[in-house]
């Protein structure tokens, strides 16, 4: 089974309600290929999640950024899982680096929302990726096995997981792993999936690349044969979003 190409927008912490209007606005004019051949979930912060959803056109989806690690009550703060699926908000993204970076958020904590998300009904973007100095210090593999293993340990059910494999050294740094650094480890996290988790896991799900992706890179990084779409930050914000989804189209002629 063809694993179809995914393009997610991840629009972290910015925007007034303005902005955001103008960005969706933006996307809804948009000519890009069809549902068959791309995938395409957008992330506002929460407060915009259902301004957005109501005037996205309807090919495209929204993600959360976040969401609880159970059942809600008593987390001043938080979002549950049954929140979102109660404002039929598909998606939620998980693990980003930053919340494992500036929230502490561990791997088991990380895999246990994964789980939980999951068992509410909700699809997960799941992030993964190393630091500058572990890769430096040639630990990249163990480090993402390490991360991918909590959530497996937690996940029976792989079809609503997408894994995005974000080096951290490329976030909002404008240095993007080079094609053969994306190839690489995605074909290694597939293999880590074969042996770890089934065959037919590792063949179906999807494995998306995350770090400084924009309309001029996004070509040659699409056309890996491991790397099944993005996970985009900065350039979702802007109009060249939209050459990130077309960029879908090399999978289509490959
Ligand atoms: C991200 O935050 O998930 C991300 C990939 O950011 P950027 O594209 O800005 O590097």
């Amino acid at each position: 089974m063809a694993r179809k190409f995914f393009v997610g927008g991840n629009w972290k912490c910015n925007g007034t309600a303005e902005e955001v209007k103008k960005i969706v606005n933006t996307l809804n004019e948009a000519q890009v290929p069809s549902q068959d051949v791309v995938e395409v979930v957008v992330s506002p912060p929460y407060v915009f999640l259902p301004m957005v959803k109501s005037i996205l056109r309807p090919d495209f989806h929204v993600a959360a950024q976040n969401c609880w690690v159970k059942k809600g009550g008593a987390f001043t703060g938080e979002v549950s899982a049954e929140m979102l699926v109660n404002l039929d908000i598909p998606w939620v993204i998980l693990g980003h680096s930053e919340r494992r970076a500036l929230l502490n958020e561990t791997n088991e904590f990380v895999g246990d929302k994964v789980a939980y998300a999951l068992a509410q009904g909700l699809k997960v973007i799941a992030c993964v990726g190393e630091t500058l100095e572990q890769r430096e210090a040639g630990s990249t593999m163990d480090v993402v096995a390490a991360q991918t293993k909590a959530i497996a340990d937690r996940v029976s059910n792989w079809s609503d997981v997408v894994i995005a494999y974000e080096p951290v050294w490329a976030i909002g740094t404008g240095k993007v792993a080079s094609p053969a650094q994306a190839q690489e480890v995605h074909d290694e996290l597939r293999k880590w999936l074969a042996k770890n988790v089934s065959a037919d896991v590792a063949a179906t799900t999807r494995i998306i690349y995350g770090g400084s992706v924009n309309g001029g890179n996004c070509k040659e990084l699409g056309g890996q044969a491991d790397v099944d779409g993005f996970l985009v930050g900065g350039a979702s914000l802007k109009p060249e979003f939209i050459d990130i989804i077309k960029a879908a189209e090399v999978k289509k002629s490959a």
